[in-house]
């Protein structure tokens, strides 16, 4: 089925050696065959010592080339092959051409220790080659040696003394070349049957060896046999072999067993050492019956040792198997019972593909039985019973062994659970004795699939409104970017919206109320614009749309219409909400990337709030530069009070009957090293935002009462007025610091007035009122600044703890040609007289102006008129001549 799979050839890796070992089997065979043609003699024995010379250098040629596997024990073996070169080499000289027929056992003893060189060459190989654990490997070689002995013993006993020939030596070599003839064979073979008969190199020694083992026989048995004969050539075949042996090692990569396999060759071993006391058995009756040779009493001693060694050996291994097999059968019950009640899917498939075993889990999740499951193909089921599985059987024919490939799959449950999502793997095991296959696994990953969904939406989403948030807004503001370099008429405009005075419905109706307030409008700018459309909150009171394909003018219109929708009232709970807010717009070619996008909207927004809120601005380059501008100061600020760059300068205030001076306005100044003069206008906002104006605002505050308890003279009862920012009422230390710096100064409490407007008390009305309570029950004065610009005045007015009113500059520029602003400031003046309150008109500039006030009744009176304000060290002449008794001003003295 998996082609690749099943035939994944082990890579070629010594074609060399296998080339050289042809020619060298091509070449030995033609010397073979010269050796049978020629006449007998001491040239075709010749040729036989160099035939079974060739061996060992072979080898060493071939060992030289490459390392191969097995190392040193091909070395040794190699030695084994020289030695019985240098046998042959002696026999050549001493028997064949020398003629000396006595000396065959000492040449023998040469050819023993050959076979035992050989034999520890093998048995190095055989455990190089195998790593299953031989526990009664020494049983087996005893039990082994002591059979094929006792056999060699009973057969060739009447060979060797049987006609009173044989000498101790001869017993030695004889024998002993025997039994190791035989133990040599018998290793080659389980080389070849435990590295699972490939072959190659252990082929050829076995058969090599086997050819050994019979002419080493014949030469023992047979009494007729000569040496020399032609039939030696299989001599020359078994070295020819061995030489092709050792000339390429061939791939003798370890093999490894499966324990069941292990078990099945400890049966083996134990049913060969059965036949081998049979054998013995069979022998010794032989012997008993048909022979008077006195061998009969040694058999039996050696039958029973063999019978010992393997009864032992049988009843230990019975023993161990007992014990091994109860806790192999509760680790496999154990494990059976996990897998099956496992909920994930686990499976077993032939190489080629066909389902053997699954776990009954795979019901649950298809509704499809197991056993109609096993026997089918594995990548044709799963295709059919899972959906969203690509190219099943070709990746699994790709699939390297070891190797494994994953699908997220769909599988229908049966219990109408849905779909549910699946994790499915097949892994390539086919190259593992263990598995031998193809293991299928499915896990069920919904649930965790939902979760990662989840997690993915809250972390692109605003989790108060449901609304995309910043991080996905600018993902798809980028996707728009990305898109307009594409499609030449794209366009997108992306537009900030901002509640006004969010603060002012958190404060005063609950965090509750204003989350409530925050996701209705989240619905209602969703349903102002088209589908398609991107509606984000930004955090805060800050929502921004992106708006595609549209022309600026198209965006205005659309973010017009959102704040109208906001401007209908909502209800949340008890109350009757209508949202003002301010928007920015920004077309796409004012600016390049999300961010300067963003940026850009916002500073639009911000104009628009400037401008008296509830309005749609487009971004244009002014304001970017005022927004430039705005940034700069705010960092020059940070360093305006340590470099001395602050002045506080002073404008009088005039009693209106007299013009007498009756106190002065501080109002602060800021000399900037390179723009100049700044107005208190452009930075005191900044200053508010920042956070500046508390050291800033105490700075003044000292400096002006510091200034006002120096005058001396007629201005010696003079009040100083001070303004204080709604961050500085606001700070739990105000009261303090007014106190103590009023005593730091001596200046006395009555002297000291403080303006405030009136947002400041309408916005924070406890903390603020309660402030001004403490001050004012301790002398100091309070202002209502700029009156008349703010919320509701009037009805407002009433409730308002202060002891002055200073009437807002806009009523009293043109009071004497408006009778609305005369009507306004009369009615002023008259709830003020009421109340008890004085009042202060701000902004006199001409004496037609002051005429008017002055038959309105107004008691006080500020403006260019009468002075502009002027620097400390000028005020002294300023008080020496506006408190000269009767004297009138007419113009105003100048000093920013
Ligand atoms: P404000 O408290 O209403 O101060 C009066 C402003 O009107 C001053 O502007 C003054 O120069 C200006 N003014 C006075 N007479 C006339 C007139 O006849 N015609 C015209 N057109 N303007 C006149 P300035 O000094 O630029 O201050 C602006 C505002 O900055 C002040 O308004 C006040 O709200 C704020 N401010 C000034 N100094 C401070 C301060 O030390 N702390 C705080 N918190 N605010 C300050
Ligand atoms: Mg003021
Ligand atoms: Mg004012």
């Amino acid at each position: 089925m998996f082609p690749s799979a099943r035939t994944a050839p082990p890579p070629d890796r010594r074609p060399a050696g296998v080339r050289t070992r042809a020619w060298y089997l091509a070449v030995g065979g033609v010397l073979g065959l010269v050796y049978v043609l020629l006449p007998r003699g001491p040239l075709a024995q010749g040729m036989f010592v160099a035939i079974a010379l060739s061996v060992p250098a072979v080898g060493l040629v071939a060992r030289r080339r490459v390392q191969a596997a097995g190392g040193p024990a091909w070395a040794v073996l190699g030695a084994g092959f020289a030695l019985a070169a240098v046998g042959e080499v002696v026999d050549f000289g001493v028997v064949t051409l020398a003629g000396h027929r006595g000396t065959t056992a000492a040449i023998d003893l040469i050819f023993l220790t050959a076979y035992i060189v050989q034999l520890c060459g093998l048995m190095s190989l055989f455990q190089a080659h195998t790593v299953s654990r031989r526990r009664f490997g020494w049983f087996d070689a005893v039990a082994g040696a002591v059979v094929v002995g006792t056999l060699v013993w009973t057969t060739m006993y009447e060979a060797i003394f049987g006609n009173g020939r044989g000498t101790p030596l001869d017993l030695i070599t004889r024998f002993g070349g025997a039994v190791i003839g035989v133990a040599l064979l018998v290793t080659a073979l389980r080389l070849v049957v435990t590295t699972r008969g490939r072959l190659g190199a252990f082929t050829l020694l076995l058969v090599a060896f086997g050819l050994q083992l019979v002419m080493d026989s014949i030469g023992a048995l047979w009494r007729g046999y000569a040496p020399g004969s032609r039939f030696e050539v299989l001599w020359a075949v078994a070295y020819v072999l061995s030489g092709a042996a050792l000339v390429d090692t061939g791939d003798t990569t370890t093999m490894r067993q499966a324990p069941t396999r292990q078990a099945s060759v400890e049966i083996r071993h134990t049913l060969v050492l059965q036949a081998g006391v049979t054998l013995v058995l069979a022998a010794l009756i032989i012997v008993e019956v048909g022979s008077s040779i006195p061998v009969a009493t040694s058999t039996v001693w050696a039958c029973a040792w063999v019978v010992i060694l393997v009864v032992t050996r049988v009843r230990l291994f019975g023993l161990l198997r007992m014990v091994g097999a109860a806790s192999a059968t509760e680790n496999q019950l154990r494990l059976t019972a996990m897998v099956a009640g496992s909920s994930d899917v686990i499976g077993l498939a032939d190489p080629d593909g066909t389902i053997r075993y699954l776990t009954p889990s795979i019901a649950r999740l298809t509704g499809v039985a197991v056993d109609q499951w096993i026997g089918q193909r594995f990548d044709l089921v799963l295709e059919r019973h899972l959906g969203g599985i690509d190219d099943l059987a070709v990746r699994c024919a790709n699939l390297a062994p070891s190797d494994e490939v994953t699908w997220e799959c769909t599988a229908v449950a049966p219990d109408g659970g849905g779909a549910r999502t699946v994790k499915l793997t097949v892994a390539n095991q086919t190259a593992t004795p263990e598995v031998n296959g193809w293991v299928i696994t499915a896990h069920d990953i919904t649930d965790e699939a939902r979760l990662t969904a989840e997690l993915r939406h809250q972390s692109l989403h605003d989790t108060l409104t449901g609304l995309p948030n910043r991080a996905l807004l600018f993902d798809r503001i980028q996707h728009a970017l990305a898109r307009m370099t594409r499609v030449p008429d794209a366009r997108l405009a992306v537009v900030l919206v901002d509640i006004d005075d969010f603060k002012a419905v958190n404060d005063s109706l609950g965090h509750t109320t204003g989350d409530e307030l925050l996701r209705a409008v989240g619905q209602r700018l969703a349903a102002s614009v088209r589908q398609g459309d991107t509606v984000a909150r930004l955090g805060g009171d800050e929502f921004a749309l992106l708006l595609e394909d549209v022309d600026v003018a198209e965006a205005v219109a659309l973010a017009q219409r959102a704040l109208e929708n906001l401007a209908l009232p909502v209800q949340i709970g008890t109350a009757d909400l209508a949202v003002r807010a301010s928007a920015g717009v920004v077309s796409q070619g004012a600016a390049g990337d999300a961010v300067a996008l963003l940026r850009a909207a916002d500073i639009a927004m911000y104009a628009s709030k400037r401008d008296g809120k509830a309005k749609v601005s487009v971004f244009d380059d002014a304001m970017h530069e005022t927004a430039q501008q705005q940034l700069e100061l705010r960092m020059d600020l940070t360093r305006a009070l340590e470099r001395d760059e602050l002045r506080v300068v002073y404008q009088p205030i005039v009693d209106a009957r007299t013009r007498r001076i009756a106190g002065c306005e501080a109002l602060l100044r800021w000399q900037h090293p390179r723009r100049g003069t700044v107005s208190p206008l452009d930075f005191i906002p900044i200053a508010e935002q920042t956070g500046h104006i508390l050291p800033i605002g105490a700075w003044v505050l000292r400096t002006a009462c510091f200034e006002a308890a120096s005058w001396s003279g007629p201005a010696a009862t003079a009040y100083i007025s001070v303004n204080v920012s709604a961050p500085q009422m606001a700070d739990e230390g105000f009261v303090d610091l007014v106190l103590e710096t009023l005593a730091d100064t001596g200046l006395a409490p009555r002297r000291l007035l403080i303006e405030i407007t009136e947002s400041m008390l309408v916005d924070d009305t406890e903390h603020a009122t309660s402030a001004l309570a403490v001050l004012r029950a301790r002398g100091v004065r309070v202002a209502i600044d700029d009156f008349g610009t703010g919320y509701s005045s009037l009805a407002y007015l009433r409730s308002l703890s202060a002891d002055v009113v200073k009437i807002d500059r806009s009523f009293v520029h043109d009071l004497s040609t408006n009778p609305d602003h005369q009507a306004l400031t009369r009615t002023i003046l008259t709830l003020a007289q009421g109340l008890e309150m004085s009042a202060i008109a701000e902004g006199l500039e001409t004496e037609a102006d002051f005429a008017a006030l002055v038959r309105l009744g107004c008691p006080y009176a500020q403006g260019f008129l009468f002075s502009r304000p002027v620097p400390a060290d000028a005020l002294a002449a300023l008080f020496a001549e506006m408190t000269r008794p009767d004297e009138a001003t007419t113009s105003g003295r100048s000093d920013g």
